[in-house]
Protein backbone atom coordinates (compact mmCIF):
# COMPACT_ATOMS: atom_id res chain seq x y z
CA UNK A 1 0.00 0.00 0.00
CA UNK A 2 1.08 3.58 -0.86
CA UNK A 3 2.35 5.34 2.09
CA UNK A 4 0.25 7.87 3.66
CA UNK A 5 2.87 11.10 3.92
CA UNK A 6 -0.05 13.03 5.51
CA UNK A 7 -0.77 10.31 8.54
CA UNK A 8 -1.51 11.52 11.97
CA UNK A 9 -1.47 15.32 10.58
CA UNK A 10 -4.29 17.63 11.69
CA UNK A 11 -7.78 18.26 10.69
CA UNK A 12 -7.37 21.84 11.04
CA UNK A 13 -4.17 24.42 11.53
CA UNK A 14 -3.73 28.09 11.98
CA UNK A 15 -1.65 27.80 8.51
CA UNK A 16 -0.41 26.14 5.94
CA UNK A 17 2.54 26.83 3.67
CA UNK A 18 2.61 25.34 -0.15
CA UNK A 19 6.37 24.79 -0.60
CA UNK A 20 9.29 24.40 1.26
CA UNK A 21 11.45 27.13 -0.64
CA UNK A 22 13.51 29.84 1.46
CA UNK A 23 10.84 31.89 1.62
CA UNK A 24 7.99 29.07 2.83
CA UNK A 25 10.14 27.77 5.07
CA UNK A 26 11.31 31.18 6.82
CA UNK A 27 7.32 32.02 6.94
CA UNK A 28 6.99 28.84 8.45
CA UNK A 29 9.29 28.67 11.37
CA UNK A 30 8.63 32.27 12.33
CA UNK A 31 4.95 31.99 12.53
CA UNK A 32 5.33 28.41 14.54
CA UNK A 33 8.04 30.59 16.73
CA UNK A 34 5.32 32.78 17.06
CA UNK A 35 2.63 30.07 18.73
CA UNK A 36 0.45 29.61 15.56
CA UNK A 37 -0.01 25.70 14.65
CA UNK A 38 1.69 25.31 10.94
CA UNK A 39 1.65 22.73 8.14
CA UNK A 40 3.99 22.88 5.39
CA UNK A 41 3.83 20.77 2.90
CA UNK A 42 6.37 20.11 0.22
CA UNK A 43 5.85 17.93 -2.96
CA UNK A 44 9.40 16.67 -3.27
CA UNK A 45 11.12 14.23 -1.38
CA UNK A 46 13.63 17.14 -0.23
CA UNK A 47 12.64 20.42 1.45
CA UNK A 48 14.36 23.29 -0.02
CA UNK A 49 12.77 24.61 -3.51
CA UNK A 50 15.65 25.39 -5.79
CA UNK A 51 18.21 26.38 -2.54
CA UNK A 52 18.50 22.39 -3.07
CA UNK A 53 21.49 19.61 -3.82
CA UNK A 54 22.06 16.13 -5.06
CA UNK A 55 24.10 13.12 -4.24
CA UNK A 56 25.71 10.96 -6.78
CA UNK A 57 27.98 7.96 -6.75
CA UNK A 58 31.13 7.90 -4.88
CA UNK A 59 29.89 10.48 -2.56
CA UNK A 60 29.51 13.43 -4.89
CA UNK A 61 27.30 16.16 -3.37
CA UNK A 62 25.96 19.10 -5.85
CA UNK A 63 24.92 22.37 -4.71
CA UNK A 64 22.16 23.82 -7.12
CA UNK A 65 22.13 27.50 -6.24
CA UNK A 66 24.72 27.86 -3.66
CA UNK A 67 26.80 30.69 -5.89
CA UNK A 68 26.50 33.27 -3.87
CA UNK A 69 24.25 35.60 -1.64
CA UNK A 70 25.12 39.37 -0.16
CA UNK A 71 25.66 39.35 3.48
CA UNK A 72 22.28 40.44 4.79
CA UNK A 73 21.71 37.03 4.70
CA UNK A 74 23.51 36.72 8.09
CA UNK A 75 21.57 39.10 9.98
CA UNK A 76 17.99 37.37 8.55
CA UNK A 77 19.68 33.97 9.56
CA UNK A 78 20.54 35.05 12.90
CA UNK A 79 16.95 36.73 13.81
CA UNK A 80 14.51 34.71 12.20
CA UNK A 81 16.81 31.44 12.29
CA UNK A 82 19.63 30.78 14.39
CA UNK A 83 23.16 31.59 15.40
CA UNK A 84 24.55 28.20 14.31
CA UNK A 85 22.95 28.90 10.78
CA UNK A 86 24.40 32.69 10.56
CA UNK A 87 27.42 31.93 11.65
CA UNK A 88 28.31 29.41 8.94
CA UNK A 89 27.99 32.45 6.00
CA UNK A 90 31.48 32.95 4.86
CA UNK A 91 32.97 35.46 2.29
CA UNK A 92 33.72 34.23 -1.33
CA UNK A 93 36.94 36.36 -2.23
CA UNK A 94 38.10 35.19 -5.47
CA UNK A 95 35.51 36.67 -7.74
CA UNK A 96 36.87 36.79 -11.59
CA UNK A 97 35.77 37.97 -15.02
CA UNK A 98 37.06 36.63 -18.34
CA UNK A 99 36.02 37.75 -21.60
CA UNK A 100 37.01 39.74 -24.55
CA UNK A 101 36.88 43.10 -23.23
CA UNK A 102 38.86 42.69 -19.71
CA UNK A 103 39.97 40.16 -17.39
CA UNK A 104 39.95 40.53 -13.81
CA UNK A 105 39.68 39.43 -10.57
CA UNK A 106 37.77 40.92 -7.43
CA UNK A 107 36.43 41.09 -3.95
CA UNK A 108 33.23 42.03 -5.45
CA UNK A 109 32.34 44.97 -3.21
CA UNK A 110 32.01 48.57 -3.62
CA UNK A 111 36.09 49.68 -2.83
CA UNK A 112 37.21 47.48 -5.21
CA UNK A 113 34.96 48.06 -7.39
CA UNK A 114 35.94 51.66 -6.81
CA UNK A 115 39.40 51.05 -7.70
CA UNK A 116 38.93 49.07 -10.77
CA UNK A 117 36.46 51.36 -12.38
CA UNK A 118 38.90 54.14 -11.62
CA UNK A 119 41.95 52.42 -12.37
CA UNK A 120 41.00 50.29 -15.22
CA UNK A 121 38.34 51.50 -17.09
CA UNK A 122 39.00 55.36 -16.40
CA UNK A 123 36.31 56.49 -14.67
CA UNK A 124 36.64 59.51 -12.39
CA UNK A 125 36.36 59.24 -8.80
CA UNK A 126 33.47 62.04 -8.95
CA UNK A 127 31.47 59.77 -11.45
CA UNK A 128 31.91 56.44 -9.55
CA UNK A 129 31.19 57.69 -6.02
CA UNK A 130 28.47 59.34 -7.96
CA UNK A 131 27.09 56.20 -9.15
CA UNK A 132 27.10 54.20 -5.98
CA UNK A 133 25.36 56.43 -4.01
CA UNK A 134 22.59 56.88 -6.35
CA UNK A 135 22.55 53.16 -6.44
CA UNK A 136 22.35 52.95 -2.94
CA UNK A 137 19.61 55.15 -2.46
CA UNK A 138 17.17 53.44 -4.60
CA UNK A 139 14.19 52.32 -2.87
CA UNK A 140 10.99 50.54 -3.53
CA UNK A 141 9.04 53.51 -3.77
CA UNK A 142 11.12 55.52 -6.27
CA UNK A 143 10.36 56.41 -9.72
CA UNK A 144 9.96 52.79 -10.93
CA UNK A 145 9.88 54.35 -14.45
CA UNK A 146 13.42 54.77 -14.95
CA UNK A 147 15.08 51.53 -16.87
CA UNK A 148 18.53 50.02 -15.37
CA UNK A 149 19.68 50.98 -19.31
CA UNK A 150 19.43 54.97 -18.61
CA UNK A 151 20.86 54.56 -15.18
CA UNK A 152 23.91 53.71 -17.18
CA UNK A 153 23.48 55.40 -19.85
CA UNK A 154 23.31 58.82 -17.50
CA UNK A 155 26.73 57.63 -15.53
CA UNK A 156 28.67 55.90 -18.29
CA UNK A 157 27.28 56.77 -21.68
CA UNK A 158 28.69 54.71 -24.67
CA UNK A 159 30.77 52.13 -21.86
CA UNK A 160 29.73 48.66 -23.21
CA UNK A 161 32.53 47.66 -21.07
CA UNK A 162 31.71 49.07 -17.35
CA UNK A 163 27.59 48.13 -18.35
CA UNK A 164 29.59 44.25 -18.47
CA UNK A 165 30.98 44.65 -15.24
CA UNK A 166 28.25 46.02 -13.18
CA UNK A 167 25.35 44.24 -14.93
CA UNK A 168 26.73 40.57 -16.20
CA UNK A 169 26.47 39.16 -12.34
CA UNK A 170 23.51 40.49 -11.30
CA UNK A 171 21.73 39.21 -14.96
CA UNK A 172 22.79 35.43 -13.47
CA UNK A 173 21.80 36.57 -10.09
CA UNK A 174 17.77 37.36 -10.39
CA UNK A 175 17.66 37.20 -14.53
CA UNK A 176 17.33 41.05 -14.46
CA UNK A 177 18.11 42.59 -18.13
CA UNK A 178 18.68 46.63 -18.65
CA UNK A 179 14.97 47.08 -19.50
CA UNK A 180 13.82 46.28 -16.10
CA UNK A 181 13.47 49.33 -13.66
CA UNK A 182 16.70 50.46 -12.21
CA UNK A 183 15.56 50.47 -8.91
CA UNK A 184 15.93 46.49 -9.09
CA UNK A 185 19.42 46.72 -10.16
CA UNK A 186 20.18 49.14 -7.65
CA UNK A 187 18.31 47.60 -4.65
CA UNK A 188 20.49 44.28 -5.69
CA UNK A 189 23.95 45.56 -6.45
CA UNK A 190 24.48 47.60 -3.54
CA UNK A 191 23.23 44.46 -1.38
CA UNK A 192 26.29 42.96 -3.18
CA UNK A 193 28.24 45.67 -2.55
CA UNK A 194 28.37 46.29 0.74
CA UNK A 195 30.41 43.95 2.02
CA UNK A 196 30.96 41.20 -1.41
CA UNK A 197 29.30 37.81 -2.14
CA UNK A 198 29.10 35.37 0.06
CA UNK A 199 27.93 31.31 0.58
CA UNK A 200 26.87 28.72 3.14
CA UNK A 201 30.00 26.79 4.87
CA UNK A 202 28.73 22.91 4.71
CA UNK A 203 26.88 22.86 1.57
CA UNK A 204 23.03 23.44 0.88
CA UNK A 205 22.06 20.00 2.43
CA UNK A 206 23.53 20.59 5.73
CA UNK A 207 21.68 24.43 6.11
CA UNK A 208 17.80 22.10 5.41
CA UNK A 209 19.07 20.09 8.03
CA UNK A 210 19.82 22.70 10.69
CA UNK A 211 16.69 24.95 9.42
CA UNK A 212 14.72 21.59 9.07
CA UNK A 213 15.89 21.04 13.00
CA UNK A 214 14.64 24.43 14.10
CA UNK A 215 11.54 24.02 12.43
CA UNK A 216 10.52 20.65 14.59
CA UNK A 217 11.76 22.74 17.72
CA UNK A 218 9.50 25.31 17.08
CA UNK A 219 6.22 22.99 16.20
CA UNK A 220 6.04 22.63 12.36
CA UNK A 221 4.08 19.64 10.90
CA UNK A 222 6.61 19.09 8.00
CA UNK A 223 5.25 16.59 5.20
CA UNK A 224 6.98 15.84 2.06
CA UNK A 225 5.56 14.49 -1.23
CA UNK A 226 2.85 16.33 -0.26
CA UNK A 227 1.37 17.97 -3.39
CA UNK A 228 -1.15 20.78 -2.59
CA UNK A 229 -4.33 20.61 -5.66
CA UNK A 230 -6.18 23.19 -4.58
CA UNK A 231 -6.49 26.21 -2.34
CA UNK A 232 -10.10 26.20 -0.67
CA UNK A 233 -11.91 29.97 -0.62
CA UNK A 234 -15.57 30.40 0.83
CA UNK A 235 -17.95 32.29 -1.77
CA UNK A 236 -17.25 35.53 0.84
CA UNK A 237 -13.51 35.04 -0.36
CA UNK A 238 -11.73 33.66 2.39
CA UNK A 239 -9.49 30.96 3.02
CA UNK A 240 -10.98 27.95 4.62
CA UNK A 241 -8.53 25.34 3.63
CA UNK A 242 -6.56 23.03 1.08
CA UNK A 243 -6.84 19.91 -0.57
CA UNK A 244 -3.30 17.97 -0.75
CA UNK A 245 -2.42 14.14 -1.84
CA UNK A 246 -6.69 14.45 -2.29
CA UNK A 247 -7.32 15.40 1.33
CA UNK A 248 -8.88 18.52 2.68
CA UNK A 249 -7.24 19.74 5.53
CA UNK A 250 -8.95 23.15 6.77
CA UNK A 251 -6.90 26.52 7.88
CA UNK A 252 -7.14 29.84 8.67
CA UNK A 253 -4.58 31.21 6.24
CA UNK A 254 -2.36 29.69 3.15
CA UNK A 255 0.77 31.11 2.31
CA UNK A 256 1.85 29.80 -0.97
CA UNK A 257 4.99 29.73 -1.41
CA UNK A 258 4.19 28.42 -4.74
CA UNK A 259 5.02 30.18 -8.14
CA UNK A 260 2.77 33.43 -7.79
CA UNK A 261 1.15 32.23 -11.58
CA UNK A 262 -0.02 28.96 -10.12
CA UNK A 263 -1.23 29.77 -6.69
CA UNK A 264 -3.55 32.36 -8.68
CA UNK A 265 -4.52 30.54 -11.17
CA UNK A 266 -4.23 26.72 -10.36
CA UNK A 267 -4.45 26.40 -7.12
CA UNK A 268 -6.81 29.11 -6.07
CA UNK A 269 -9.12 30.08 -9.19
CA UNK A 270 -9.51 33.08 -11.12
CA UNK A 271 -13.29 32.61 -9.86
CA UNK A 272 -12.01 33.98 -6.58
CA UNK A 273 -10.71 37.44 -7.93
CA UNK A 274 -11.66 40.77 -9.06
CA UNK A 275 -11.66 41.42 -12.79
CA UNK A 276 -8.80 43.76 -12.50
CA UNK A 277 -6.59 42.18 -10.06
CA UNK A 278 -7.04 38.95 -12.64
CA UNK A 279 -5.78 40.78 -15.77
CA UNK A 280 -2.83 42.29 -13.28
CA UNK A 281 -2.29 38.74 -12.43
CA UNK A 282 -2.47 37.82 -16.33
CA UNK A 283 0.25 40.44 -17.68
CA UNK A 284 3.17 38.72 -15.17
CA UNK A 285 6.02 37.51 -17.08
CA UNK A 286 7.72 34.98 -15.61
CA UNK A 287 11.55 35.22 -15.34
CA UNK A 288 13.67 33.03 -17.36
CA UNK A 289 15.29 30.15 -16.38
CA UNK A 290 18.40 27.92 -15.87
CA UNK A 291 20.66 25.45 -17.42
CA UNK A 292 23.33 24.09 -15.50
CA UNK A 293 26.07 21.79 -16.12
CA UNK A 294 27.66 19.21 -13.22
CA UNK A 295 31.12 17.99 -12.93
CA UNK A 296 32.63 16.29 -9.99
CA UNK A 297 36.85 15.35 -10.15
CA UNK A 298 37.85 11.56 -8.88
CA UNK A 299 38.40 11.79 -5.37
CA UNK A 300 41.60 12.68 -4.33
CA UNK A 301 42.37 14.90 -7.68
CA UNK A 302 42.08 18.30 -7.66
CA UNK A 303 41.97 21.75 -9.59
CA UNK A 304 44.37 24.89 -8.92
CA UNK A 305 42.82 27.89 -7.16
CA UNK A 306 40.38 29.45 -10.46
CA UNK A 307 38.49 31.80 -8.17
CA UNK A 308 35.36 30.83 -6.69
CA UNK A 309 32.67 33.03 -9.05
CA UNK A 310 33.71 32.80 -12.53
CA UNK A 311 32.10 35.08 -14.99
CA UNK A 312 33.67 33.81 -18.68
CA UNK A 313 32.04 34.78 -22.05
CA UNK A 314 33.42 34.68 -25.43
CA UNK A 315 30.92 37.39 -26.47
CA UNK A 316 32.09 40.22 -27.51
CA UNK A 317 29.70 42.73 -25.13
CA UNK A 318 26.87 42.36 -22.70
CA UNK A 319 23.94 41.09 -23.76
CA UNK A 320 21.28 39.71 -21.89
CA UNK A 321 18.66 37.98 -23.94
CA UNK A 322 22.16 35.94 -25.64
CA UNK A 323 22.89 34.99 -22.10
CA UNK A 324 19.79 32.96 -22.22
CA UNK A 325 20.64 31.60 -25.92
CA UNK A 326 21.16 27.39 -25.89
CA UNK A 327 24.39 28.44 -28.11
CA UNK A 328 25.96 31.15 -26.03
CA UNK A 329 29.38 30.90 -24.66
CA UNK A 330 28.72 33.06 -21.98
CA UNK A 331 28.44 30.76 -18.48
CA UNK A 332 29.26 31.30 -14.70
CA UNK A 333 31.82 28.45 -12.89
CA UNK A 334 31.63 27.88 -9.63
CA UNK A 335 34.43 26.30 -8.30
CA UNK A 336 34.14 24.27 -4.77
CA UNK A 337 36.57 23.18 -2.95
CA UNK A 338 36.90 21.03 -0.01
CA UNK A 339 36.70 24.03 2.19
CA UNK A 340 32.90 24.30 1.13
CA UNK A 341 32.11 21.01 3.12
CA UNK A 342 34.82 21.51 5.84
CA UNK A 343 36.31 17.49 5.95
CA UNK A 344 35.40 16.31 2.77
CA UNK A 345 38.18 16.28 -0.17
CA UNK A 346 36.36 16.73 -3.31
CA UNK A 347 36.36 19.54 -5.92
CA UNK A 348 33.30 19.97 -7.56
CA UNK A 349 32.76 22.58 -10.84
CA UNK A 350 29.00 23.83 -11.13
CA UNK A 351 28.44 25.67 -14.73
CA UNK A 352 25.05 28.03 -14.73
CA UNK A 353 23.88 29.51 -17.77
CA UNK A 354 20.37 31.52 -18.36
CA UNK A 355 17.98 29.95 -20.46
CA UNK A 356 14.55 30.33 -21.79
CA UNK A 357 11.79 27.35 -21.15
CA UNK A 358 11.17 27.55 -24.74
CA UNK A 359 14.22 26.32 -26.33
CA UNK A 360 13.98 23.02 -24.53
CA UNK A 361 10.61 22.40 -23.03
CA UNK A 362 9.29 21.64 -26.78
CA UNK A 363 12.18 19.52 -27.67
CA UNK A 364 11.59 15.33 -28.61
CA UNK A 365 13.67 13.01 -26.01
CA UNK A 366 16.24 12.56 -28.66
CA UNK A 367 16.64 15.90 -29.23
CA UNK A 368 16.62 17.21 -25.55
CA UNK A 369 19.32 14.30 -24.61
CA UNK A 370 21.62 15.37 -27.86
CA UNK A 371 21.15 19.20 -26.50
CA UNK A 372 21.67 18.14 -23.27
CA UNK A 373 25.21 16.08 -24.62
CA UNK A 374 25.97 19.46 -26.70
CA UNK A 375 25.92 21.62 -23.46
CA UNK A 376 28.56 19.27 -21.19
CA UNK A 377 30.40 18.70 -24.60
CA UNK A 378 30.84 22.90 -24.87
CA UNK A 379 31.01 23.18 -21.11
CA UNK A 380 33.89 20.52 -20.86
CA UNK A 381 35.54 22.15 -24.06
CA UNK A 382 35.86 25.83 -22.53
CA UNK A 383 36.61 24.39 -19.25
CA UNK A 384 39.80 22.66 -21.40
CA UNK A 385 40.80 25.16 -23.03
CA UNK A 386 40.81 27.78 -21.17
CA UNK A 387 41.59 26.65 -17.55
CA UNK A 388 41.42 23.03 -16.74
CA UNK A 389 43.29 21.26 -19.72
CA UNK A 390 43.23 17.64 -18.01
CA UNK A 391 39.59 17.86 -17.07
CA UNK A 392 38.21 14.86 -18.88
CA UNK A 393 41.02 13.25 -17.31
CA UNK A 394 40.04 14.42 -13.87
CA UNK A 395 36.31 13.57 -14.34
CA UNK A 396 34.33 11.14 -12.55
CA UNK A 397 31.05 12.49 -13.02
CA UNK A 398 29.11 15.09 -15.04
CA UNK A 399 25.36 15.67 -15.85
CA UNK A 400 23.40 18.25 -17.02
CA UNK A 401 20.28 20.47 -15.84
CA UNK A 402 17.87 22.15 -17.54
CA UNK A 403 14.65 24.52 -17.62
CA UNK A 404 12.60 21.56 -17.82
CA UNK A 405 14.40 19.88 -14.31
CA UNK A 406 13.40 22.83 -12.59
CA UNK A 407 9.83 23.22 -13.75
CA UNK A 408 9.90 19.39 -12.59
CA UNK A 409 11.10 19.81 -9.52
CA UNK A 410 10.00 22.91 -8.03
CA UNK A 411 6.77 22.89 -10.11
CA UNK A 412 7.74 26.59 -11.48
CA UNK A 413 6.20 27.29 -14.48
CA UNK A 414 8.73 27.44 -17.24
CA UNK A 415 11.26 26.31 -14.87
CA UNK A 416 11.25 30.15 -13.69
CA UNK A 417 14.86 30.53 -11.66
CA UNK A 418 13.65 33.67 -10.14
CA UNK A 419 10.05 34.18 -10.08
CA UNK A 420 8.54 36.63 -12.12
CA UNK A 421 9.03 40.47 -13.30
CA UNK A 422 9.21 43.00 -11.67
CA UNK A 423 5.47 43.67 -11.69
CA UNK A 424 4.71 40.72 -9.70
CA UNK A 425 5.43 42.04 -6.90
CA UNK A 426 2.62 44.26 -6.62
CA UNK A 427 0.43 41.54 -7.30
CA UNK A 428 1.69 39.11 -4.96
CA UNK A 429 1.19 41.78 -2.31
CA UNK A 430 -2.24 42.90 -3.39
CA UNK A 431 -3.22 38.65 -2.78
CA UNK A 432 -4.93 39.42 0.84
CA UNK A 433 -6.53 41.96 -0.30
CA UNK A 434 -8.66 39.93 -2.62
CA UNK A 435 -8.92 36.67 -0.44
CA UNK A 436 -8.78 37.32 3.24
CA UNK A 437 -6.03 34.58 4.73
CA UNK A 438 -4.25 34.00 1.38
CA UNK A 439 -0.76 35.24 1.21
CA UNK A 440 1.89 34.44 -1.14
CA UNK A 441 5.90 34.36 -0.43
CA UNK A 442 7.99 33.22 -3.08
CA UNK A 443 10.41 34.68 -5.50
CA UNK A 444 8.83 37.79 -7.17
CA UNK A 445 9.44 41.03 -8.72
CA UNK A 446 13.38 40.36 -8.97
CA UNK A 447 14.00 42.01 -5.47
CA UNK A 448 12.52 39.66 -3.61
CA UNK A 449 14.55 36.65 -5.18
CA UNK A 450 17.81 34.87 -4.84
CA UNK A 451 18.66 33.36 -1.23
CA UNK A 452 18.35 36.80 0.63
CA UNK A 453 15.28 38.36 -1.46
CA UNK A 454 13.18 34.79 -0.39
CA UNK A 455 13.74 34.66 3.35
CA UNK A 456 13.29 38.53 3.49
CA UNK A 457 9.88 38.27 1.97
CA UNK A 458 9.33 35.02 3.92
CA UNK A 459 9.62 37.57 6.87
CA UNK A 460 7.38 39.87 5.45
CA UNK A 461 4.68 37.61 4.69
CA UNK A 462 5.27 36.03 7.99
CA UNK A 463 4.11 39.18 9.87
CA UNK A 464 1.36 39.85 7.98
CA UNK A 465 0.17 36.66 8.15
CA UNK A 466 0.61 37.12 11.85
CA UNK A 467 -1.22 40.22 12.34
CA UNK A 468 -4.23 38.40 10.68
CA UNK A 469 -4.03 35.77 13.13
CA UNK A 470 -3.58 37.28 16.61
CA UNK A 471 -6.06 39.67 18.58
CA UNK A 472 -5.52 43.23 17.79
CA UNK A 473 -4.26 43.99 21.58
CA UNK A 474 -1.33 41.92 20.83
CA UNK A 475 0.18 43.10 17.35
CA UNK A 476 3.38 44.56 16.84
CA UNK A 477 4.16 46.80 14.37
CA UNK A 478 4.87 44.98 11.27
CA UNK A 479 8.71 45.75 9.36
CA UNK A 480 8.42 48.45 6.13
CA UNK A 481 8.84 46.65 2.86
CA UNK A 482 12.40 45.91 2.70
CA UNK A 483 13.64 44.27 -0.08
CA UNK A 484 16.84 41.61 -1.00
C1 LIG B 1 20.26 27.40 -11.17
C2 LIG B 1 19.95 28.40 -10.13
C3 LIG B 1 20.97 29.07 -9.49
C4 LIG B 1 20.69 30.01 -8.51
N1 LIG B 1 21.74 30.61 -7.87
C5 LIG B 1 21.50 31.46 -6.86
C6 LIG B 1 22.57 32.03 -6.13
O1 LIG B 1 23.73 31.75 -6.36
N2 LIG B 1 22.27 32.90 -5.15
C7 LIG B 1 21.00 33.24 -4.83
O2 LIG B 1 20.80 34.04 -3.92
N3 LIG B 1 19.96 32.69 -5.50
C8 LIG B 1 20.18 31.81 -6.50
N4 LIG B 1 19.14 31.25 -7.18
C9 LIG B 1 17.77 31.67 -6.85
C10 LIG B 1 17.29 31.13 -5.52
O3 LIG B 1 17.67 29.79 -5.37
C11 LIG B 1 15.78 31.25 -5.47
O4 LIG B 1 15.40 32.59 -5.79
C12 LIG B 1 15.21 30.92 -4.10
O5 LIG B 1 15.81 29.77 -3.56
C13 LIG B 1 13.73 30.73 -4.29
O6 LIG B 1 13.07 30.53 -3.08
P1 LIG B 1 11.51 30.57 -3.02
O7 LIG B 1 11.13 30.73 -1.61
O8 LIG B 1 10.98 31.56 -3.98
O9 LIG B 1 10.97 29.15 -3.42
P2 LIG B 1 11.36 28.01 -4.45
O10 LIG B 1 12.77 27.66 -4.27
O11 LIG B 1 10.88 28.39 -5.79
O12 LIG B 1 10.50 26.81 -3.89
C14 LIG B 1 9.12 26.66 -4.04
C15 LIG B 1 8.75 25.35 -3.39
O13 LIG B 1 7.35 25.14 -3.50
C16 LIG B 1 7.12 23.76 -3.81
N5 LIG B 1 5.81 23.66 -4.43
C17 LIG B 1 5.39 24.31 -5.54
N6 LIG B 1 4.11 23.98 -5.80
C18 LIG B 1 3.71 23.13 -4.82
C19 LIG B 1 2.47 22.46 -4.54
N7 LIG B 1 1.40 22.63 -5.30
N8 LIG B 1 2.41 21.66 -3.45
C20 LIG B 1 3.49 21.49 -2.63
N9 LIG B 1 4.69 22.11 -2.87
C21 LIG B 1 4.78 22.92 -3.95
C22 LIG B 1 8.26 23.42 -4.73
O14 LIG B 1 8.46 22.02 -4.82
C23 LIG B 1 9.42 24.14 -4.05
O15 LIG B 1 10.03 23.36 -3.07
C24 LIG B 1 19.37 30.30 -8.16
C25 LIG B 1 18.32 29.62 -8.80
C26 LIG B 1 18.60 28.68 -9.76
C27 LIG B 1 17.49 27.94 -10.40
Amino acid sequence: MAKDFLKDAKDFYDVIVIGSGLAGLTSANILARNGHSVLLLEHHYQLGGMATWFKRQNGHIFDISLHGFPIGMIKSCRKYWTTEIADSIVQLKGIRFENPQFSLRTSFNREDFTRLLIEKFNISQETVTKFFDAARSMNFFDDQSKTTRQLFEEFFPGRDDVVRLLMEPITYANGSTLDDPAITYGIVFSNFMSKGVFTFEGGTDHLVKLMKAEMEKNGVDIRIRSLVEKIEISPDRKVTGVVVNGKRIGCRTVISNANLKTTIFQLAGEQHFDRKFIEDSQAVRLNNSSCQVYMALKPGLEFDDLGDLLFHSEHRGFDAEALCSRHISSRTFSFYYPRTRPGSDRYMIVSSTNAHYKDWGPLSEPEYEASKNDLIESTLQCLEQRYIPDIRAKLDHVEASTPRTFEHYTRHQQGASFGTKFEGLGVSRALPEQVNGLFHAGSVGIIMSGWLGAVNYGVIVANDADKLLTPPSMVTPPPALSPA
